[in-house]
């Protein structure tokens, strides 16, 4: 086979059809859920000025290093534009541009974009779901939202997630923590490496999120926040707590989360898949960002939410060995021995009855078309030759069973299938 001179750029992968049931499956169960939860999708675009993202913060690498911009081609209205590296920033700005009800609740999935070196788990085109509220303080949100990430990765099977939490003060604890820490950080800037010095420079809490070996010493020394906790802050956090143990949801209080993003405010959260390495192993984050909103002006308004990487939550599947479900697998694969009209009218009425069907073009053996039949994942094979057509039936052979046969009358096909595969393969 020739290979083709043209291949996706770095860091971007095609998902081929042998995938993407399992990717539309793992995304219509979050948008199930989202719902069941009470919340509205937002579909938005998937570029916006570049200075809603600026508003993370410039001293996030999200924003400094990481932004596939570009320039608006009308001379009249330059504008710098951005595709999206994350969608919390978006849906903050939508909310200040259309003002709805509040609490907002609302989900969103689609690929986010950012000029990352790409590695195992770690892409520059990858898709995330994500969930947000918006105008609401009361820490049951903040319950609310973690578990609907929660029963999330149970619903998918999931086992082995971890969910570390944290509060991060509001700004003037984070400011006065800052402060201390920086000042502790640079007393030991001899030890640290030379990426954290220069990280230490411009964003000292981020030098916390560090895995490399000579600064966990020193990271494991530093003042942590809850030292810093407002009364306000450390009551809502134990609300949190409290709220999490009433739904069984397990946890473990990291003092030491930061997360990425400059504009998380109390709690934060992140979810790690046990069973992947370390460098690939957040499935998943959040956290309160009630400055947020205010930045991209609107008015104050306080808001929770999370991302939830698909791409690594599939690679979590895999290391934990679960046979995933497919959105739809096929039901059925007719095999005509007649010429091809017959498959032409009963895929059709199959498919009119909400099943799913397919058939062989062309006029191939039977030996040919089973073969395809068996590749294709169908449950079933439809067989129709000369014998079955003079008696005026089909014969249903199971495919992922035992393999057995039945005759059934034509006009009987759909009522017969259906029924087979309720018995035989229960949802
Ligand atoms: P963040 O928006 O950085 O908090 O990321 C939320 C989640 O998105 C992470 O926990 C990962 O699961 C996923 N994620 C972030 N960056 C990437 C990437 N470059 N490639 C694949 N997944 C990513």
């Amino acid at each position: 086979m020739s290979k083709s001179h043209y291949q996706a750029p770095r860091g971007t992968r095609d998902i081929l059809p042998s995938e993407a049931g399992t990717w539309r499956w793992v995304l219509n169960s979050f948008a199930d859920l989202a719902k069941r939860f009470g919340y509205g999708q937002v579909i938005s675009p998937m570029f916006e000025d570049a200075g809603v993202f600026l508003r993370l913060g410039e001293n996030t690498e999200v924003v400094s290093k990481e932004m596939f911009t570009f320039q608006d081609k009308d001379p009249k209205t330059p504008q710098d534009l951005a595709l999206r590296p994350e969608l919390t920033a978006s849906i903050c700005r939508a909310f200040a541009q259309h003002r709805p009800i509040t609490p907002w609740k609302v989900w969103y999935e689609g690929p986010q974009f950012r000029y990352e070196k790409p590695q195992a788990g770690r892409f520059r085109q990858f898709v995330q779901v994500g969930a947000e509220i918006i105008g609401e303080n009361d820490p049951a949100s903040d319950v609310e939202i973690i578990s609907l990430a929660w029963r999330f990765y149970e619903t998918i099977g999931l086992k082995h997630i971890s969910l570390l939490l944290n509060s991060l003060g509001d700004v003037e604890t984070r400011e006065l923590y800052n402060q201390e820490l920086l000042s502790y950080l640079s007393k030991n800037a001899k030890g640290l490496s030379e990426e954290s010095r220069d990280t230490l420079a411009k964003n000292p809490l981020r030098v916390l999120d560090s895995k490399r070996k000579e600064d966990l010493q020193i990271i494991a020394g530093a003042p942590t926040i809850q030292e810093f906790l407002t009364d306000d802050d450390k009551e809502h956090f134990e609300s949190v707590r409290d709220g999490l143990k009433l739904l069984g949801i397990p946890f473990t209080v990291s003092p030491r989360l930061v997360r990425g993003l400059d504009y998380y405010t109390r709690t934060t959260f992140e979810f790690i898949a046990d069973k992947l390495e370390t460098a690939q192993n957040a499935v998943g984050g959040g956290g309160r960002y009630d400055g947020l909103v205010e930045e991209l002006g609107g008015p104050p308004t306080q808001g929770i939410g999370f991302a939830l990487g698909v791409d690594r939550i599939l690679l979590a599947c895999e290391a934990e060995k679960l046979e995933l479900k497919n959105e739809m697998p096929l039901d059925a694969f007719v095999v005509d021995l007649t010429g091809g009209s017959h498959a032409s009218q009963i895929t059709d009425e199959l498919r009119a009855n909400g099943l799913g069907a397919d058939r062989c073009f062309g006029s191939r053996s039977i030996k040919a078309q089973m073969k395809v039949a068996d590749r294709s994942g169908a449950l079933y094979a439809i067989i129709v030759g000369d014998d079955e057509l003079e008696k005026n039936e089909v014969t249903l052979r199971d495919l992922r069973g035992d393999g057995s046969q039945e005759h059934v009358p034509r006009s009987d096909l759909v009522k017969a299938l259906t029924a087979s595969i309720k018995e035989r393969y229960p949802q």
